[in-house]
């Protein structure tokens, strides 16, 4: 084993540990957070329950426990999908969006562009999506990828901008194209 990719798992360990310790600081424990920043990431067809409990390789359970806290904090909205009146659709509300303005996360983000070079960044970057993706195979998790970098994404199927989902035939705006969805499969 190269002791230079332990030392890397050690410090990405380490560091999740010092950011989630923050977390809790602010009266929202990690679990709410990594659910308030999933809900800022996914597309529409992926801000249920389900999906996150997926993302979040979690329970439906313990994710249920999670929204409840949430709802009850004013941060986060259940409601009927308008797409399939047997399901739920989750909405941050504009506390919700206010609260990811202090992050925890954002602070390791700037501590990571303080001390790394742009090309550095863009290696580090491409390490790190390279160690999920095989975390993710192992563990036979979705990928939850962009939508823009998914086989079913047709750029500007319906003019310029106007893009579209072949897989739910749905019509995919713009700002769409940069979320992340649970039927995302790699171009
Ligand atoms: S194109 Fe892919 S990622 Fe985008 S909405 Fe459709 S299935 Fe999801």
């Amino acid at each position: 084993m190269d002791i230079r990719a332990v030392e890397a798992a050690r410090l990405v360990d380490r560091l999740g540990r010092l950011v989630r310790s923050g977390e809790s600081r602010q009266g929202i424990n990690p679990a709410q957070w990594e659910a308030l920043r999933f809900l800022a990431r996914a597309n529409r067809f992926s801000r249920t329950p389900a999906a996150l409990a997926d993302y979040l390789v979690s329970t439906r359970g313990t994710v249920s426990q999670t929204l409840i806290a949430l709802e009850s904090k004013g941060l986060v909205l259940r409601r009927q999908s308008s797409r399939d009146g047997r399901s739920v659709e989750l909405e941050l509300t504009p506390a919700g969006l206010e609260m990811l303005e202090d992050d925890p996360l954002i602070e390791l983000a700037r501590d990571l562009g303080k001390g790394s070079s742009d090309d550095g960044l863009t290696s580090t970057v491409e390490v790190l999506r390279d160690a999920l993706r095989r975390a993710l195979q192992r563990n036979g998790s979705r990928p939850f990828g962009v939508c823009q970098n998914c086989r079913y994404f047709r750029k500007n199927a319906s003019g310029r901008g106007k893009h579209h989902c072949a897989l739910i035939d749905e019509p995919l705006s713009e700002r769409e194209s940069d979320l992340i969805c649970s039927e995302q499969q790699p171009a």
